[in-house]
């Protein structure tokens, strides 16, 4: 891999070697054996997660971060280079962002802080996949840290916390019939309004956390109910996702769900933690203060929950615009590579 290549040319380079979620053992390959030519770096491999420690000896750490997965191609592998863009997988989610990383590993020799890279597989599919918490699980001295900086798309600009998520589902039941003795049954379809009723009425929450307003929503995502042309349907499933702010635990989330639907049979699906702001940590505010940029709530889910689980307080800063990762249309300024790079070196060379 050449970390010669202007940024540019180095995201086009990391978009053509194909890497959908857990068939990164190319993108890996050429990572390690890239990373293991810097005498300032321990590289560590885990699977196709690679972990390389700087030794400056300095008393803090920040952990960069990335994942080396992408979502399945969409007409849009392998990806081409404009005067200005990155177009193709993965430019936006997130190998701008991969790019900046190993540019920086290459170019800091030495730094205000030791750093320790992380390039890490299968974020995109589910939790038993992932590196980070593989590394989280097996190997979590490796990402010692005071801080991590999770390079997800951001359009450039700080972006702190994260909403997190609950999907349940609730079920309306009536009792089965024929349609042509209706009067025997009751309609589990027709039941479904009160549930109707109830997210239509929902009125989400807006708290302003450490001086970030984040937005709540509750959004049914799928209905599922129905027998035959002839049956008075019995049974009507409604599955619904639920977003909170950070102030909230995936518990209370729960409770608050399963209170708002009181009058209906309710089931967890699945649940993501929200994450905090972390702008109360000392070096998170240090950089935030040097780094000097907007910053902005994260709405969407992404591995700084992950993080914060595990003790490490992050943030999420990185290039390209997050309304297009996974996107077929997925393209990345050229600029928004660059400028996150010199921000982060400027701020690590100082
Ligand atoms: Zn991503």
């Amino acid at each position: 891999m050449n970390l010669k290549q202007d940024l540019g040319d180095l995201t086009l380079e990391l978009v053509n070697i194909s890497s959908v979620s857990k068939d990164e053992k190319a993108i890996a390959d050429q990572i390690e054996s890239t990373l293991k030519e810097m005498s300032h770096l321990k590289t560590t491999r885990i699977n196709n997660t690679l972990i390389a420690q700087t030794n400056f000896g300095h008393k803090q750490r920040v952990v960069i971060a990335g994942h080396l997965d992408t979502v399945p191609a969409n007409n849009n592998f392998p990806g081409k280079k404009t005067a200005t863009e990155i177009i193709g997988l993965g430019s936006v989610d997130m190998k701008g962002g991969v790019a900046v990383a190993l540019k920086l590993a290459q170019d800091l020799a030495s730094a205000k802080y030791d750093i320790t890279y992380l390039f890490y597989e299968s974020e995109e599919i589910e939790t038993r996949f992932n590196g980070l918490e593989l590394v989280t699980n097996e190997a979590k001295d490796l990402l010692n840290c005071d801080f991590a900086i999770l390079m997800e798309p951001t359009n450039a600009i700080l972006e702190v916390g994260c909403q997190g998520s609950l999907r349940f589902e609730v079920t309306s039941t009536g009792t089965r019939s024929h349609s042509a003795r209706w009067w025997k049954g009751k309609n589990a379809i027709h039941e479904i309004t009160k549930i109707l009723d109830i997210l239509n009425n929902y009125q989400p929450r807006q708290p302003v956390i450490d001086g970030q307003q984040y937005k709540e929503g509750l959004q049914a995502v799928k209905i599922n109910g129905g027998v035959a042309g002839n049956v008075v349907p019995d049974l009507v499933t409604v599955s619904i996702n639920h977003r909170f702010a950070p102030d909230t635990s995936v518990v209370e989330a729960e409770k608050n769900m399963a209170k708002l639907f009181k009058d209906f049979n309710f089931k967890l699906i699945d649940s993501s933690p929200s994450a905090p702001t972390g702008l109360n940590n000392e070096l998170i505010k240090e950089f935030v203060a040097a780094i000097g940029l907007e910053i902005a709530p994260k709405f969407g889910w992404t591995d700084v929950a992950r993080f914060a689980n595990a003790g490490i307080p992050a943030i999420n800063f990185g290039p390209g615009d997050p309304n297009l990762a996974h996107h077929p249309d997925e393209v990345v300024t050229i600029k928004q590579i660059n400028d996150v790079y010199t921000s982060l070196k400027n701020w690590l060379s100082a």
